[in-house]
Protein backbone atom coordinates (compact mmCIF):
# COMPACT_ATOMS: atom_id res chain seq x y z
CA UNK A 1 0.00 0.00 0.00
CA UNK A 2 1.20 3.28 -0.96
CA UNK A 3 2.05 6.10 2.04
CA UNK A 4 0.27 8.65 2.74
CA UNK A 5 1.71 11.84 2.29
CA UNK A 6 0.11 15.00 4.16
CA UNK A 7 1.59 18.45 1.77
CA UNK A 8 0.88 21.26 3.81
CA UNK A 9 1.58 24.98 1.83
CA UNK A 10 -0.27 27.73 1.91
CA UNK A 11 -0.15 28.72 -1.73
CA UNK A 12 -1.89 26.19 -3.95
CA UNK A 13 0.19 26.12 -6.86
CA UNK A 14 2.60 24.56 -4.54
CA UNK A 15 0.10 22.29 -3.19
CA UNK A 16 -0.47 21.31 -6.42
CA UNK A 17 2.85 20.86 -7.56
CA UNK A 18 3.63 18.31 -5.06
CA UNK A 19 0.60 16.66 -5.22
CA UNK A 20 1.33 15.67 -8.38
CA UNK A 21 4.81 14.75 -8.32
CA UNK A 22 4.03 12.48 -5.37
CA UNK A 23 1.19 11.03 -6.81
CA UNK A 24 3.08 10.05 -9.79
CA UNK A 25 4.73 7.69 -7.42
CA UNK A 26 1.98 6.65 -6.40
CA UNK A 27 1.93 7.90 -3.04
CA UNK A 28 -1.39 9.08 -1.23
CA UNK A 29 -1.64 12.60 -1.22
CA UNK A 30 -3.39 14.26 1.38
CA UNK A 31 -3.41 18.67 1.47
CA UNK A 32 -3.67 21.30 3.87
CA UNK A 33 -2.96 24.85 3.44
CA UNK A 34 -2.17 26.33 6.97
CA UNK A 35 -0.45 25.31 10.28
CA UNK A 36 -3.46 24.20 12.35
CA UNK A 37 -5.07 22.61 9.19
CA UNK A 38 -2.10 20.37 9.09
CA UNK A 39 -2.67 19.63 13.03
CA UNK A 40 -5.72 18.59 12.69
CA UNK A 41 -5.30 16.34 9.40
CA UNK A 42 -2.59 14.89 11.50
CA UNK A 43 -4.53 14.13 14.41
CA UNK A 44 -7.84 12.49 12.21
CA UNK A 45 -6.19 10.86 10.06
CA UNK A 46 -3.34 8.41 8.82
CA UNK A 47 -0.47 10.43 7.58
CA UNK A 48 3.15 8.38 7.11
CA UNK A 49 5.16 11.66 6.53
CA UNK A 50 4.53 15.54 6.25
CA UNK A 51 6.06 18.14 4.06
CA UNK A 52 6.04 21.24 5.67
CA UNK A 53 6.12 24.82 4.41
CA UNK A 54 8.28 26.64 6.77
CA UNK A 55 6.64 30.26 6.28
CA UNK A 56 2.86 30.38 6.23
CA UNK A 57 0.72 32.95 8.13
CA UNK A 58 -0.70 32.02 11.58
CA UNK A 59 1.43 29.37 12.87
CA UNK A 60 4.82 28.64 11.22
CA UNK A 61 5.90 25.25 10.00
CA UNK A 62 8.62 25.57 12.86
CA UNK A 63 5.48 25.84 15.49
CA UNK A 64 3.64 22.93 13.61
CA UNK A 65 6.53 20.81 13.76
CA UNK A 66 6.90 21.36 17.28
CA UNK A 67 3.22 20.74 18.27
CA UNK A 68 3.40 17.41 16.06
CA UNK A 69 6.29 16.01 18.08
CA UNK A 70 5.20 17.35 21.35
CA UNK A 71 2.02 15.10 20.94
CA UNK A 72 2.29 11.29 22.02
CA UNK A 73 -0.14 11.32 18.77
CA UNK A 74 1.51 12.12 16.32
CA UNK A 75 5.27 12.46 18.15
CA UNK A 76 6.42 9.45 15.14
CA UNK A 77 5.31 11.07 12.18
CA UNK A 78 8.03 12.17 10.37
CA UNK A 79 8.46 15.69 9.18
CA UNK A 80 10.28 17.60 5.83
CA UNK A 81 10.62 21.24 6.53
CA UNK A 82 10.67 22.63 3.17
CA UNK A 83 12.59 25.84 3.30
CA UNK A 84 11.95 28.54 0.72
CA UNK A 85 16.01 29.63 0.79
CA UNK A 86 18.93 27.48 1.51
CA UNK A 87 19.08 29.49 4.61
CA UNK A 88 21.53 27.19 7.83
CA UNK A 89 19.06 29.40 10.31
CA UNK A 90 16.04 27.70 8.77
CA UNK A 91 17.58 24.25 9.10
CA UNK A 92 19.25 24.82 12.88
CA UNK A 93 15.58 25.87 13.44
CA UNK A 94 14.13 23.18 11.93
CA UNK A 95 16.15 20.19 13.69
CA UNK A 96 15.15 22.13 17.21
CA UNK A 97 12.18 22.12 16.73
CA UNK A 98 12.00 18.38 15.49
CA UNK A 99 12.20 18.31 12.27
CA UNK A 100 13.44 14.63 10.30
CA UNK A 101 14.61 16.53 6.72
CA UNK A 102 15.08 19.12 4.78
CA UNK A 103 13.94 20.23 0.87
CA UNK A 104 14.88 23.14 -0.87
CA UNK A 105 12.66 25.00 -2.93
CA UNK A 106 12.56 24.63 -5.92
CA UNK A 107 12.19 21.08 -4.70
CA UNK A 108 14.04 18.71 -6.77
CA UNK A 109 12.28 15.80 -7.95
CA UNK A 110 15.36 13.07 -7.01
CA UNK A 111 15.85 14.37 -3.51
CA UNK A 112 12.02 14.83 -2.72
CA UNK A 113 11.24 11.02 -3.58
CA UNK A 114 14.36 9.79 -1.48
CA UNK A 115 13.44 11.91 1.53
CA UNK A 116 9.77 10.73 1.23
CA UNK A 117 10.59 7.10 0.32
CA UNK A 118 13.23 7.25 3.21
CA UNK A 119 10.61 8.31 5.86
CA UNK A 120 7.56 6.59 4.91
CA UNK A 121 9.63 3.46 5.41
CA UNK A 122 10.65 4.22 8.76
CA UNK A 123 7.31 5.33 9.63
CA UNK A 124 6.30 2.20 8.56
CA UNK A 125 8.94 -0.01 10.24
CA UNK A 126 7.92 2.24 13.33
CA UNK A 127 4.26 1.57 13.23
CA UNK A 128 5.00 -2.38 13.16
CA UNK A 129 7.18 -1.76 16.35
CA UNK A 130 5.13 -0.36 18.52
CA UNK A 131 2.20 -2.54 17.99
CA UNK A 132 4.84 -5.55 18.77
CA UNK A 133 5.84 -3.45 21.85
CA UNK A 134 2.20 -3.11 22.89
CA UNK A 135 1.93 -7.02 22.66
CA UNK A 136 4.38 -7.97 24.39
CA UNK A 137 3.19 -5.67 27.39
CA UNK A 138 -0.03 -7.04 27.26
CA UNK A 139 1.78 -11.03 27.35
CA UNK A 140 3.70 -9.57 30.12
CA UNK A 141 6.98 -9.78 28.38
CA UNK A 142 9.73 -7.31 29.59
CA UNK A 143 11.83 -5.02 27.51
CA UNK A 144 14.90 -4.17 29.22
CA UNK A 145 14.47 -0.70 27.59
CA UNK A 146 15.24 -3.19 24.11
CA UNK A 147 12.56 -0.49 22.65
CA UNK A 148 14.21 2.39 23.85
CA UNK A 149 16.90 1.73 22.29
CA UNK A 150 15.57 0.79 19.44
CA UNK A 151 14.21 4.23 19.25
CA UNK A 152 16.77 6.38 19.31
CA UNK A 153 18.85 7.83 16.33
CA UNK A 154 22.07 8.79 18.02
CA UNK A 155 25.51 6.80 19.46
CA UNK A 156 26.19 5.38 16.55
CA UNK A 157 29.05 3.59 14.76
CA UNK A 158 29.62 5.38 11.56
CA UNK A 159 32.04 4.61 9.06
CA UNK A 160 33.39 7.48 6.52
CA UNK A 161 35.04 6.59 3.13
CA UNK A 162 36.67 9.39 1.98
CA UNK A 163 39.90 10.18 0.98
CA UNK A 164 39.56 13.96 0.23
CA UNK A 165 41.23 15.15 3.58
CA UNK A 166 38.86 18.44 3.97
CA UNK A 167 35.29 16.78 2.81
CA UNK A 168 36.38 14.04 6.01
CA UNK A 169 37.25 16.30 8.31
CA UNK A 170 33.89 18.63 7.32
CA UNK A 171 32.02 15.25 8.09
CA UNK A 172 33.42 13.79 11.09
CA UNK A 173 33.57 17.33 12.62
CA UNK A 174 29.73 17.96 13.10
CA UNK A 175 29.01 13.54 13.34
CA UNK A 176 31.37 13.22 15.83
CA UNK A 177 29.14 15.41 18.08
CA UNK A 178 26.57 12.04 18.31
CA UNK A 179 28.23 9.09 17.04
CA UNK A 180 31.41 7.07 17.12
CA UNK A 181 33.20 8.11 13.54
CA UNK A 182 36.22 5.83 12.01
CA UNK A 183 37.56 7.21 8.64
CA UNK A 184 39.19 5.39 5.78
CA UNK A 185 40.24 6.27 2.45
CA UNK A 186 41.28 2.97 1.13
CA UNK A 187 37.67 0.63 -0.08
CA UNK A 188 39.27 -2.86 0.40
CA UNK A 189 40.36 -1.64 4.08
CA UNK A 190 36.59 0.11 4.55
CA UNK A 191 34.76 -3.09 3.03
CA UNK A 192 37.49 -5.79 5.85
CA UNK A 193 35.96 -3.23 8.87
CA UNK A 194 32.43 -3.09 7.52
CA UNK A 195 32.37 -7.14 7.16
CA UNK A 196 34.44 -7.71 10.52
CA UNK A 197 33.50 -4.92 12.91
CA UNK A 198 29.56 -3.47 14.03
CA UNK A 199 28.61 -0.44 12.26
CA UNK A 200 25.46 1.66 11.92
CA UNK A 201 25.87 3.45 9.01
CA UNK A 202 28.65 3.52 6.38
CA UNK A 203 29.04 6.63 4.20
CA UNK A 204 31.01 6.65 0.99
CA UNK A 205 32.11 8.87 -1.07
CA UNK A 206 31.38 8.43 -4.86
CA UNK A 207 34.75 10.92 -5.55
CA UNK A 208 37.37 8.58 -4.73
CA UNK A 209 40.89 8.68 -6.04
CA UNK A 210 41.15 5.20 -5.89
CA UNK A 211 38.24 4.13 -7.73
CA UNK A 212 34.42 3.84 -8.20
CA UNK A 213 32.29 4.01 -4.55
CA UNK A 214 29.56 2.23 -5.91
CA UNK A 215 31.68 -0.99 -6.46
CA UNK A 216 31.90 -1.10 -2.25
CA UNK A 217 28.16 0.17 -2.53
CA UNK A 218 27.03 -3.44 -4.57
CA UNK A 219 29.38 -5.24 -2.79
CA UNK A 220 28.43 -4.78 0.87
CA UNK A 221 24.86 -5.51 -0.70
CA UNK A 222 25.83 -8.54 -1.89
CA UNK A 223 27.39 -9.89 1.08
CA UNK A 224 25.38 -11.57 4.41
CA UNK A 225 27.05 -9.77 7.04
CA UNK A 226 26.32 -6.20 5.29
CA UNK A 227 23.07 -6.63 3.62
CA UNK A 228 21.42 -4.68 5.83
CA UNK A 229 24.16 -2.31 6.31
CA UNK A 230 22.17 1.53 5.70
CA UNK A 231 24.36 3.46 3.19
CA UNK A 232 24.75 6.69 2.77
CA UNK A 233 26.53 8.30 -0.65
CA UNK A 234 28.45 11.81 -1.15
CA UNK A 235 28.16 13.11 -4.63
CA UNK A 236 28.98 15.99 -6.27
CA UNK A 237 26.15 18.58 -7.60
CA UNK A 238 24.39 17.18 -11.07
CA UNK A 239 26.12 13.80 -11.14
CA UNK A 240 21.54 12.64 -11.13
CA UNK A 241 22.52 9.71 -13.51
CA UNK A 242 24.87 8.47 -11.05
CA UNK A 243 22.98 8.72 -7.92
CA UNK A 244 19.88 7.09 -9.94
CA UNK A 245 21.72 4.13 -10.43
CA UNK A 246 23.31 4.03 -7.00
CA UNK A 247 20.24 4.21 -5.59
CA UNK A 248 18.82 1.18 -8.01
CA UNK A 249 21.77 -0.58 -6.62
CA UNK A 250 20.19 -0.19 -3.17
CA UNK A 251 21.85 2.93 -1.17
CA UNK A 252 19.33 4.10 0.82
CA UNK A 253 20.15 8.01 1.04
CA UNK A 254 22.76 10.70 -0.29
CA UNK A 255 24.14 14.04 0.57
CA UNK A 256 25.20 16.58 -1.80
CA UNK A 257 28.62 18.34 -1.52
CA UNK A 258 29.67 20.65 0.25
CA UNK A 259 28.18 18.71 2.99
CA UNK A 260 25.61 20.63 5.03
CA UNK A 261 25.99 19.59 8.49
CA UNK A 262 22.53 19.93 9.41
CA UNK A 263 20.95 17.69 6.68
CA UNK A 264 23.78 15.31 7.38
CA UNK A 265 22.88 15.11 10.63
CA UNK A 266 18.97 14.59 10.17
CA UNK A 267 20.09 11.73 7.53
CA UNK A 268 22.21 9.50 9.38
CA UNK A 269 19.56 9.75 12.34
CA UNK A 270 16.93 8.44 10.03
CA UNK A 271 18.79 5.51 8.84
CA UNK A 272 20.41 4.54 11.79
CA UNK A 273 16.83 4.84 13.22
CA UNK A 274 15.31 2.61 10.40
CA UNK A 275 18.42 0.18 11.11
CA UNK A 276 17.54 -0.66 14.70
CA UNK A 277 13.84 -0.68 14.07
CA UNK A 278 14.70 -3.72 11.56
CA UNK A 279 17.26 -5.45 13.83
CA UNK A 280 14.33 -5.22 17.09
CA UNK A 281 11.74 -6.37 14.74
CA UNK A 282 14.12 -9.76 13.26
CA UNK A 283 15.04 -9.66 17.56
CA UNK A 284 11.59 -10.33 18.13
CA UNK A 285 11.02 -13.52 16.47
CA UNK A 286 14.08 -14.58 18.22
CA UNK A 287 13.15 -13.24 21.41
CA UNK A 288 9.36 -15.25 20.66
CA UNK A 289 11.18 -18.72 20.15
CA UNK A 290 12.82 -18.38 23.65
CA UNK A 291 9.71 -17.33 25.32
CA UNK A 292 7.71 -20.01 24.01
CA UNK A 293 5.70 -18.19 21.77
CA UNK A 294 7.26 -19.66 18.71
CA UNK A 295 5.86 -22.66 17.25
CA UNK A 296 8.92 -24.84 17.75
CA UNK A 297 8.49 -26.86 15.02
CA UNK A 298 8.00 -24.31 12.04
CA UNK A 299 9.42 -21.24 13.92
CA UNK A 300 6.18 -19.46 13.22
CA UNK A 301 4.03 -17.71 15.53
CA UNK A 302 1.87 -19.79 17.84
CA UNK A 303 -2.19 -19.79 19.06
CA UNK A 304 -0.73 -18.10 22.29
CA UNK A 305 0.98 -15.26 20.34
CA UNK A 306 -1.95 -14.65 17.85
CA UNK A 307 -4.62 -14.24 20.22
CA UNK A 308 -2.57 -11.24 22.05
CA UNK A 309 -1.34 -9.53 18.92
CA UNK A 310 -4.50 -10.11 17.17
CA UNK A 311 -6.47 -7.84 18.87
CA UNK A 312 -4.01 -5.14 19.14
CA UNK A 313 -3.73 -5.54 14.83
CA UNK A 314 -7.92 -5.32 14.89
CA UNK A 315 -7.75 -1.90 17.69
CA UNK A 316 -5.40 -0.34 15.14
CA UNK A 317 -7.25 -1.38 12.00
CA UNK A 318 -10.81 -0.33 13.17
CA UNK A 319 -9.10 2.87 15.20
CA UNK A 320 -7.67 4.17 11.59
CA UNK A 321 -11.02 2.57 9.46
CA UNK A 322 -8.76 0.45 7.77
CA UNK A 323 -9.02 -2.72 6.25
CA UNK A 324 -7.45 -6.62 7.47
CA UNK A 325 -7.93 -9.89 6.18
CA UNK A 326 -7.48 -13.06 7.61
CA UNK A 327 -6.62 -16.18 6.58
CA UNK A 328 -6.78 -19.97 7.42
CA UNK A 329 -4.62 -22.39 4.97
CA UNK A 330 -4.79 -26.39 5.57
CA UNK A 331 -3.00 -28.84 4.04
CA UNK A 332 -5.08 -31.41 2.19
CA UNK A 333 -5.19 -34.99 3.60
CA UNK A 334 -2.24 -34.24 5.81
CA UNK A 335 -2.86 -36.90 7.65
CA UNK A 336 -1.84 -39.72 4.45
CA UNK A 337 1.27 -38.37 4.32
CA UNK A 338 1.89 -39.28 8.05
CA UNK A 339 0.07 -42.60 7.49
CA UNK A 340 2.37 -43.72 4.12
CA UNK A 341 5.65 -41.77 4.96
CA UNK A 342 6.48 -41.91 9.09
CA UNK A 343 5.70 -38.89 11.39
CA UNK A 344 9.55 -37.69 10.57
CA UNK A 345 8.37 -37.01 6.94
CA UNK A 346 5.47 -35.32 7.88
CA UNK A 347 7.52 -33.05 10.18
CA UNK A 348 9.47 -31.98 7.38
CA UNK A 349 7.21 -31.59 5.27
CA UNK A 350 5.31 -28.84 7.46
CA UNK A 351 8.31 -27.00 7.83
CA UNK A 352 8.80 -26.66 3.85
CA UNK A 353 5.11 -25.72 4.22
CA UNK A 354 5.79 -22.90 6.92
CA UNK A 355 8.59 -21.63 4.40
CA UNK A 356 7.04 -21.29 1.74
CA UNK A 357 4.08 -19.82 3.53
CA UNK A 358 6.11 -16.96 4.87
CA UNK A 359 8.07 -16.18 1.60
CA UNK A 360 4.11 -15.35 0.38
CA UNK A 361 3.49 -13.04 2.83
CA UNK A 362 5.53 -9.74 3.73
CA UNK A 363 7.88 -9.69 6.92
CA UNK A 364 5.08 -7.44 8.45
CA UNK A 365 2.08 -9.63 8.52
CA UNK A 366 1.72 -12.27 11.19
CA UNK A 367 1.89 -15.52 10.30
CA UNK A 368 1.08 -18.39 13.04
CA UNK A 369 0.76 -22.50 12.94
CA UNK A 370 -2.91 -22.80 14.78
CA UNK A 371 -2.07 -26.55 15.26
CA UNK A 372 -1.04 -29.57 13.56
CA UNK A 373 -1.11 -28.61 9.76
CA UNK A 374 -3.70 -25.66 10.14
CA UNK A 375 -1.90 -22.27 9.83
CA UNK A 376 -3.45 -18.66 9.92
CA UNK A 377 -1.96 -15.38 8.48
CA UNK A 378 -3.15 -11.80 9.38
CA UNK A 379 -2.70 -9.27 6.79
CA UNK A 380 -3.36 -5.63 8.11
CA UNK A 381 -4.36 -3.11 5.22
CA UNK A 382 -5.09 -6.13 2.64
CA UNK A 383 -8.14 -5.77 1.77
CA UNK A 384 -10.41 -9.16 0.37
CA UNK A 385 -9.78 -9.07 -3.03
CA UNK A 386 -6.21 -8.57 -2.63
CA UNK A 387 -6.29 -11.38 -0.03
CA UNK A 388 -7.81 -13.63 -2.63
CA UNK A 389 -5.07 -13.26 -5.13
CA UNK A 390 -2.53 -13.98 -2.05
CA UNK A 391 -4.12 -16.78 -1.28
CA UNK A 392 -4.62 -17.69 -4.53
CA UNK A 393 -1.09 -17.28 -5.26
CA UNK A 394 -0.09 -19.62 -2.09
CA UNK A 395 -2.53 -22.28 -3.47
CA UNK A 396 -1.34 -22.40 -6.63
CA UNK A 397 2.23 -23.01 -5.58
CA UNK A 398 1.78 -25.72 -3.34
CA UNK A 399 0.22 -28.14 -5.78
CA UNK A 400 2.56 -26.81 -8.54
CA UNK A 401 5.50 -27.95 -6.38
CA UNK A 402 5.97 -31.24 -4.88
CA UNK A 403 7.38 -31.76 -1.59
CA UNK A 404 10.61 -33.84 -0.98
CA UNK A 405 9.94 -37.19 0.63
CA UNK A 406 12.20 -40.61 1.43
CA UNK A 407 15.02 -40.98 -0.89
CA UNK A 408 14.31 -37.77 -2.79
CA UNK A 409 10.67 -38.98 -3.62
CA UNK A 410 8.05 -36.46 -4.69
CA UNK A 411 5.16 -35.66 -2.49
CA UNK A 412 2.40 -33.76 -4.15
CA UNK A 413 0.14 -32.01 -1.83
CA UNK A 414 -2.58 -29.38 -2.16
CA UNK A 415 -4.18 -26.78 0.49
CA UNK A 416 -7.44 -25.30 1.15
CA UNK A 417 -7.73 -21.54 2.34
CA UNK A 418 -10.32 -19.69 3.95
CA UNK A 419 -10.04 -16.04 4.09
CA UNK A 420 -12.27 -13.25 5.87
CA UNK A 421 -11.66 -9.51 6.87
CA UNK A 422 -12.35 -7.14 9.73
CA UNK A 423 -16.05 -6.14 9.65
CA UNK A 424 -17.01 -2.96 11.36
CA UNK A 425 -15.82 -1.44 14.57
CA UNK A 426 -17.91 -4.24 16.66
CA UNK A 427 -15.87 -6.84 15.14
CA UNK A 428 -13.06 -9.43 17.12
CA UNK A 429 -10.58 -11.53 16.74
CA UNK A 430 -12.73 -14.99 17.70
CA UNK A 431 -15.52 -13.72 14.93
CA UNK A 432 -13.40 -13.17 12.18
CA UNK A 433 -11.17 -16.39 12.86
CA UNK A 434 -14.72 -18.23 13.12
CA UNK A 435 -15.61 -16.74 10.06
CA UNK A 436 -12.04 -17.50 8.15
CA UNK A 437 -12.82 -21.01 9.62
CA UNK A 438 -16.23 -21.40 8.20
CA UNK A 439 -14.87 -20.29 4.82
CA UNK A 440 -11.91 -22.78 4.87
CA UNK A 441 -14.69 -25.74 5.85
CA UNK A 442 -16.94 -24.42 2.75
CA UNK A 443 -13.63 -24.66 0.69
CA UNK A 444 -13.12 -28.08 1.78
CA UNK A 445 -16.59 -29.61 1.33
CA UNK A 446 -16.65 -28.27 -2.18
CA UNK A 447 -13.71 -30.85 -2.96
CA UNK A 448 -10.33 -29.03 -1.44
CA UNK A 449 -7.70 -27.43 -3.05
CA UNK A 450 -9.31 -24.12 -3.46
CA UNK A 451 -9.98 -20.73 -2.08
CA UNK A 452 -12.91 -19.99 0.65
CA UNK A 453 -14.31 -16.80 1.02
CA UNK A 454 -16.47 -15.77 4.28
CA UNK A 455 -19.90 -14.14 2.84
P1 LIG B 1 -8.25 -32.50 5.69
O1 LIG B 1 -8.00 -32.58 4.22
O2 LIG B 1 -9.67 -32.59 6.08
O3 LIG B 1 -7.60 -31.29 6.29
O4 LIG B 1 -7.56 -33.80 6.33
P2 LIG B 1 -6.16 -33.90 7.03
O5 LIG B 1 -5.67 -35.29 6.93
O6 LIG B 1 -5.25 -32.87 6.47
O7 LIG B 1 -6.48 -33.50 8.53
P3 LIG B 1 -6.72 -34.37 9.83
O8 LIG B 1 -7.17 -33.40 10.88
O9 LIG B 1 -7.62 -35.55 9.51
O10 LIG B 1 -5.31 -34.94 10.21
C1 LIG B 1 -4.26 -34.08 10.57
C2 LIG B 1 -3.04 -34.92 10.87
O11 LIG B 1 -1.93 -34.08 11.17
C3 LIG B 1 -3.24 -35.83 12.03
C4 LIG B 1 -2.03 -35.60 12.94
O12 LIG B 1 -1.41 -36.78 13.32
C5 LIG B 1 -1.09 -34.80 12.05
N1 LIG B 1 -0.25 -33.89 12.82
C6 LIG B 1 -0.61 -32.96 13.71
N2 LIG B 1 0.48 -32.31 14.20
C7 LIG B 1 1.57 -32.89 13.60
C8 LIG B 1 2.98 -32.68 13.70
O13 LIG B 1 3.49 -31.81 14.44
N3 LIG B 1 3.80 -33.42 12.92
C9 LIG B 1 3.29 -34.40 12.09
N4 LIG B 1 4.14 -35.12 11.36
N5 LIG B 1 1.97 -34.62 11.99
C10 LIG B 1 1.10 -33.88 12.72
MG1 LIG C 1 -5.79 -30.83 6.51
Amino acid sequence: MGARVLVVDDIPANVKLLEARLSAEYFHVLTAHSGLEALEVCANDRVDVVLLDVMMPGIDGFEVCRRLKQSAQTRHIPVVMVTALDQPSDKIQGLESGADDFLTKPVNEIALITRVKNLARLKTLNDEMMMRAATDRQLGLTENGELDRALSGDFGRVLVVEDHARTAQSVVRPLAQFHETVVEASMEKAFEHLTVEHFDLVLVSLSLKSGDGLNLCSKLRRTDTTRHLPIIVLIDQGSDARLLHGLDAGVNDYLTRPVESHELLARVKTQIKRKRHTDYLRNQLQRSAELAIADGLTGLYNRRYLDGHLSTLIDDASAGNRELSVMMVDIDAFKNVNDRYGHRIGDSVLVEFAKRLRRNVRGVNLTCRLSGESFLVVLPDVPMERASQIAERLRAQIAAEPFLGPSSERIRLTSSVGIARLNGVQDSGDALVKRAHSALENANRCGRNRVGVAA
